[in-house]
């Protein structure tokens, strides 16, 4: 089923990362700019993620001794600094996710580069480091994106759709990894239910997401695959779905083989495959279309 395997360490069979995007109000702000702060029932739900469910996620992961990759807006890093603090106390990685969750499709070039710039110096303010990965704002993956990310020395990309294992995005201007992740893998079909924000999903049960997610996990393990978890603290570090989570954990160690590692360490895998020359990735160039492909009006 999948062509060229990443060898992945210690004979592992598959990798497994649980990522999380702590969006928190950010989104309901640039929904709502003029009256986010009076949408309180909504707000209060979004600040669950910073504000409960990640301190939760902290002590369940170190209770699995596990680390995780959270992607944090800089807006969220300024208003939320203490859940940053718990994050980097507790050994996980910081990810990229725009400054205040701006969808990078709409935005010029220019804006795109500020908002890459403005978040950097976030990071350099509550994390005193430099990312290494980058995860799109609503999997908004810009023509400009890589460019960009090269630019700013950003080393991974978990946006894009291409693959079931990493591969590398490359552009004139240089290379990173990407991590690929799919809607499947995704919290967001399952429990996104919000009037203000315009998603009305049928909510799932945990026992039917999880049904959705260990398909893909199972299938990953039998051929060497990767799995990628892309879930909020506001929708899946509510308590069922937290109990929902350990019970995957523990199937797949029971299961064994499987790699559980931070995107990070992932990306370093990939690299070190790369130039020892144990691995050779497949090489996608992007954007694969600068210009639109041409006239359609035959089809009229
Ligand atoms: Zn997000």
């Amino acid at each position: 089923m999948i062509k060229n395997k990443l060898p992945w360490p210690d004979n592992a069979r598959c990798a497994v990362a649980f990522t999380w995007d702590m969006d928190a109000d950010s989104i309901l702000h640039l929904a709502h700019p003029e009256r986010a702060g009076h949408l309180l029932s909504t707000q209060s739900s979004l600040r669950y993620g910073p504000e409960v469910s990640i301190p939760r996620l902290c002590e369940v992961y170190k209770e699995l001794e596990m680390h995780q990759t959270f992607f944090v807006p800089g807006w969220c890093m300024e208003r939320y600094p203490h859940t940053v603090d718990l994050l980097l106390e507790h050994g996980h990685e910081i990810g990229h996710h725009g400054y205040i969750h701006e969808n990078p499709v709409q935005l010029t070039r220019e804006t795109e580069r500020h908002v890459l710039e403005r978040t950097l110096e976030c990071f350099r303010k509550f994390t005193g480091s430099h990312p290494k990965g980058w995860r799109a704002p609503v999997n908004g993956f810009s023509g400009h994106s890589l460019e960009l990310l090269v630019e700013f020395g950003i080393e991974y990309d978990s946006s894009l759709m291409g693959d079931d294992i990493p591969y590398v995005l490359e552009c004139s201007k240089g290379s990173i990894v990407e991590i690929p992740m799919y809607v499947t893998a995704d919290d967001w079909p399952h429990f996104m239910h919000c009037a203000d924000l315009s998603f009305e999903m049928p909510i799932s049960a945990p026992d039917d997401a999880k049904k959705v997610y260990l398909a893909d996990f199972d299938a990953m393990w039998e051929h060497g695959g990767l799995w990628v978890g892309v879930w909020h603290p506001f929708l899946s570090g509510r308590i069922p779905r937290i109990q929902m989570m350990v019970e995957m954990i523990h199937h797949m160690r029971e299961r064994g083989g499987v790699w559980f590692a931070t995107l990070g360490e992932i990306s370093d895998h990939v690299r070190k495959a790369i130039s020892d020359g144990s691995w050779s990735p497949r090489i996608d160039a992007v954007p694969y279309d600068p210009e639109p492909i041409g006239d359609l009006n035959h089809l009229q």
